[in-house]
């Protein structure tokens, strides 16, 4: 048995079972890590006393035969902007190169009372500021599948983690697409829940509009199983929503039941001919297994990217401001002025500074109304798209990104090639929907994933259905 390809439920099993240990369990994932992670660069810094020791009292318990959690005793991958207590935690900047988190994010919380056993922080890019994780001050992180290649990102050293078998799950941040994008990039699952339904209290903002936590898995049961226990109301988020859940485990869906929405604007220039053709042939199949299949049509989507990215680098700005080389981080000390100018200047790296001259750009008196405040009128137009698709199908499909996984340098010159990759997810961001990506056939060797969109906090029939989904395409 390889105990580093176990998904949730099967490493669950086993340890009830006494077939393994968590300690056994934890142990190859670290040797895994130790062997191949100098070259994937997945981690930026490793918990190992931590997590035997959590291990352990895991073990004790099951030897004791007392039930456990579902996630008891299995190993997890955080991304390096959620805080946990007591450990290092940079956002991949050099600003916070030293920064220890004083507490532990909600979500963090939630998966301790669990008793999950939390491996290490993973490589994103700065403050999750990028598609190719290429943006971390410590350097990139490398797709397991073909090294020459990025792992996607923000959340690239957490999709490469999974990939590579480094955690069972890990968790990733997704604000227009971190999550989906390099879950899709290496041909894993990621799933951004609704605005709202997961709490951010403990994720270091980027743009708090946008911003939401979701489970990076092999498999889509792992990841309905990780966001049961992380979502919920949360008094520290007052944007975290109060709803009473489904069970994932209710009444499984029925595909003749399912009517999915397939928009004519995600399927034109720019998409590769060989993602369109694994897509479509993904979609006959349903249509053969009895859903329906229906073209629709989300007019405002072409100018989704570009109300990303004036509200984005808006809300950033005004979030890194705390920042400041006084309160913590990097610092380098003079007089007041030069201490804000050199320890920001120097903390930052070139992309949260254009991202933050951007940003402070179109709030700026004069330019407020011309730029914010429209980005704000097309990002109610988009939502009202899906508004009225949603009266019609219960998903949306789409290829979560224009194409497979590129290579090292590619676009680091160009970022708004780099923006562009984003072109199929930010959407659902603006609008809040949930959404989650699949891999299904594989181009050229390259994963591919696939995204479905699901209405606003029907977070669990989108999961129910992507699971169907997810096993015909196998
Ligand atoms: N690639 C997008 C960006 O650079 C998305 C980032 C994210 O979701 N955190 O903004």
């Amino acid at each position: 048995m390889n105990l580093k390809e176990l998904t949730i439920k099967e490493a669950h099993k086993l340890l009830e079972e006494k077939e393994i240990t968590s300690v056994e369990l934890t142990k190859a994932h670290f040797d895994g890590i130790k062997k191949h992670d100098g070259n994937i660069h997945a981690f930026l810094s490793l918990t190992e006393k931590e997590a035997l020791e959590s291990a352990k009292k895991v073990d004790q318990r099951i030897s004791k035969g007392e039930p456990i959690e579902m996630l008891a005793g299995i190993p997890a991958a955080i991304k390096d902007n959620i805080l946990i207590r007591g450990a290092k935690t940079t956002a991949a900047s050099k600003i916070l190169e030293n920064y220890i988190a004083p507490y532990d994010a909600t979500v963090i919380k939630k998966l301790k009372e669990e008793e999950a056993v939390f491996i290490g922080k993973t490589n994103m890019d700065e403050f999750a500021m990028g598609g190719s994780t290429e943006n971390s001050a410590f350097g990139p992180t490398k797709n397991p599948v073909d090294t020459n290649r990025v792992p996607g990102g923000s959340s690239g050293g957490s999709a490469a983690a999974i990939k590579a078998g480094f955690s069972v799950y890990a968790l990733g941040s997704d604000t227009g697409g971190s999550i989906r994008q390099p879950a899709g990039f290496c041909g894993v699952v990621g799933f951004k829940p609704s605005y709202g339904a997961v709490s951010r209290h403990g994720l270091m903002a980027m743009a708090s509009s946008l911003d939401q936590i979701g489970p990076i898995t092999k498999n889509v049961d792992d990841a309905a199983a990780v966001f049961e226990i992380i979502r919920g109301a949360d008094i520290l988020d007052s944007t975290s929503a109060d709803r009473e859940w489904q069970s994932y485990h209710d009444k499984p869906v029925d595909i003749e039941e399912i009517k999915f929405g397939v928009p004519r604007e995600y399927f034109t220039h720019g998409l590769a001919p060989e993602i369109e053709k694994n897509i479509k042939a993904v979609i006959s199949k349903l249509e053969k297994e009895g859903a329906q299949i229906e073209e629709i049509s989300l007019p405002y989507s072409e100018w989704a990217l570009a109300a990303y990215y004036i509200i984005m680098p808006a809300e950033v700005s005004a979030n890194l401001a705390r920042f400041d080389g006084i309160k913590y981080g990097y610092s380098k000390m003079s007089n007041l002025k030069d201490t804000y100018l050199e320890s920001r200047g120097e903390g930052f790296g070139a992309e949260a500074r254009r991202r933050i001259m951007l940003g402070t750009y179109v709030l700026s008196a004069g330019y407020y109304d011309a730029y914010y405040t429209r980005a704000q009128k097309v990002r109610r137009l988009i939502k009202q798209d899906f508004v009225h698709a949603f009266k019609e199908v219960d998903a949306i499909i789409t290829p979560t990104s224009p194409t497979t996984a590129f290579k090292f340098g590619e676009k680091t010159q160009d970022p708004l090639s780099m923006y562009l990759a984003d072109i199929y997810t930010v959407s659902i961001n603006l609008a809040g929907v949930p959404a989650i990506s699949i891999p299904i056939k594989e181009v050229n060797g390259l994963p591919v994933g696939l995204q479905l969109i699901g209405n606003n906090f029907e977070d669990i029939k989108l999961l129910k259905i992507a699971k169907i989904v997810e096993d015909m395409s196998k």
